[in-house]
């Protein structure tokens, strides 16, 4: 995501950066190339013209030109103002106090709605929140059974009737009792798209509404469609009424201008970004984390969110005993490598480090996941013995073991030395627990 406008950003305020001193004309300049990279992005042109003249108004205060740094301070007042274009109202999704609390998700058809449907109630179940979905789409004839597969897939209840006997309003109205009875936390009403907004759909829309009186009334738009998200999210928010939106796709929109333009045009919070087709793959939105990736800064606290989410607390645990008693196996390593698989792939992963968003394209091609993959194999042509003491892996073990997984004796040194590295850096940690705090850092 936001792949293009980083690049952009990061080059414009680098060049600032080696500056030192700034004139006013090289702020000028500056936020001029800015407000055109944010147009390329496909940013709605309001947006990016307030939001320009903003920061210039600020960065031309004689507090920003006469400080020592001039060019980090532009850089910050940029963050706070892209945090600020992004933020509105509560970001978050808090369930009310009756029970269930009652989310309807709207959106076109193809938008992700069921999708998100399914990833939502994942992430309420993580929570340890209970949720239900309700197959009120009865105008996509596959949505039932799409909706029945993702909640048997992630042992989630869901409910449905005969599309031929039943109007959506019905559906989620009895939806809605049966959560109710169940005493459960959410119930999810997954309602019906078209492939564009006609009156027909609203209206439809209106009486699912009016019918089970939604907590959380979200609409779920493919941010790949950029200012066409932003033009449904408003013809939306006008009809029916809006307390939150999720992106969809973000994983495939390089431009990010959906994101960027949505919530300052329409006024309504982005609760969640939709990063893949995984059911894990959501992320909770938070303004401030999304304007640092943007400009490569880095999203630590989104990483550490999904690294305890990817990874069970009984193995965190265990690999932190093992790390503390320096006892760190090749079986540990593999567990490592899934975890970041988990995690969404390494590529994912670096995009939230600092200082590395910006390579994490470029380093995609030597660190792909087939390497991951290449790794795991290695270590599961290893026997028993050969997993607990590395060290006899020689001449005709090493050639048993790059025949076994389908790659060369090269490639299962460098897994050993990958180990062994790993391993160190364990000791180091199990001797000096702050110096990997610094490390991090
Ligand atoms: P609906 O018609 O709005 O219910 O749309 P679906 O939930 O069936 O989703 C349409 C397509 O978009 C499916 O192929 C999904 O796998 C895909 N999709 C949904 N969300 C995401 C996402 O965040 N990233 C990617 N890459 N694909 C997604």
């Amino acid at each position: 995501m936001f792949d293009n406008l980083t690049d952009r950003l990061t080059g414009i305020f680098s060049r600032l950066q080696g500056k030192g001193r700034l004139t006013e004309k090289d702020i000028d300049d500056a936020l001029g190339q800015v407000r055109r990279s944010l147009l390329e992005a496909d940013v709605n042109f309001r947006v990016a013209r307030e939001f320009v003249a903003t920061v210039k108004e600020r960065a031309l205060s004689g507090e920003v030109l006469e400080s020592l740094s001039p060019g980090q301070q532009v850089v910050k007042i940029v963050h706070e103002e892209l945090t600020d274009v992004l933020s509105a109202g509560d970001h978050r999704l808090t369930p009310a106090s009756q029970l269930p609390s009652v989310l309807m998700l709207v959106g076109l058809q193809g938008s992700g709605k069921t999708t998100t449907a399914a990833k939502l109630a994942l992430h309420m179940k993580r929570q340890q929140h209970s949720a239900m979905l309700i197959a009120a789409d009865l105008r996509r004839p596959a949505a039932i059974a799409q909706l029945q597969t993702l909640g048997n897939q992630l042992d989630i209840p869901v409910y449905s009737e005969d599309p031929g006997s039943s109007t959506p309003a019905q559906v989620a109205t009895a939806g809605v009792r049966r959560a109710a009875e169940l005493a459960l936390t959410w119930a999810i009403v997954d309602t019906g798209g078209r492939l564009h907004i006609d009156d027909e759909l609203m209206a439809e829309l209106e009486e699912v509404k009016r019918a089970v009186s939604p907590h959380q009334t979200i609409l779920v738009v493919d941010s790949m469609t950029g200012q066409d998200a932003v033009n449904a999210a408003e013809e939306f928010h006008r009809r029916v009424g809006l307390d939150g939106l999720v992106l969809s796709k973000m994983d495939g929109d390089a431009r990010g201008g959906a994101a960027l333009s949505i919530t300052r045009v329409t006024g309504v919070p982005i609760k969640f970004v939709g990063t893949g087709e995984r059911n894990d793959a959501l992320e909770q939105f938070h303004p401030d984390r999304m304007a640092s990736r943007i400009l490569a800064m880095g999203d630590v606290l989104t990483l550490i969110e999904r690294a305890q989410e990817a990874v069970d607390e009984e193995k965190a645990r265990e690999l932190e005993r093992k790390m503390r008693t320096a006892s760190f196996t090749l079986d540990d390593f593999l567990d490592q490598i899934q975890g970041v698989q988990k995690m969404g792939g390494l590529a994912s992963v670096m995009e939230m480090m600092p200082g590395l968003g910006r390579q994490s394209k470029k380093m995609q091609g030597q660190l792909d996941e087939s390497e991951l993959k290449k790794t795991e194999a290695i270590i599961r042509s290893m026997t028993m013995e050969e997993r607990d003491k590395p060290d006899i892996i020689k001449g005709s073990r090493r050639r048993r073991i790059a025949l076994g997984s389908g790659t060369n004796p090269a490639d299962v040194n460098r897994v050993l030395n990958q180990f062994k590295q790993t391993q160190r850096l364990m000791r180091q940690f199990s001797n000096n627990p702050k110096g990997l705090m610094r490390m991090l850092r």
